[in-house]
């Protein structure tokens, strides 16, 4: 399956967003990502959305930058993993599940 791939950087508020309203978010600048590749399969839609970072802890979940067509991120949602082990998404997502295709 193709991958939509939709490509964007994580702007500076979001990420000052991230630190603030995360306890949970990584102590460490390396654990949070500042280039958004959307995961979905290519024909997904309008809504994109892209990995920040995994939380730690043993709730698990992890912190997804939200953005429309080619506009820039401005909304950040705080998500439960989905349980399917190796799918990269959350919780009650569309669209099938997406393994995890790096090491
Ligand atoms: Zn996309
Ligand atoms: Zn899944």
């Amino acid at each position: 399956m193709t991958r939509c791939a939709e490509f964007q950087w994580l702007p500076r508020p979001l990420l000052d967003e991230v630190r603030a309203a995360v306890p949970s978010a990584p102590a460490d600048d390396d654990g949070i990502l500042r280039t958004l590749e959307c995961p979905l399969p290519a024909a997904h839609g309008e809504e994109h959305c892209a990995l920040v970072c995994e939380l730690e802890g043993d709730a698990g979940g992890a912190v997804w930058a939200l953005w429309t067509g080619s506009r820039p991120p401005a909304a950040l949602a705080t998500l439960p993993d989905c349980p399917v082990g190796r799918c990269v998404l959350w919780a009650g997502h569309e669209h099938g599940h997406q393994p995890r295709t790096y090491s």
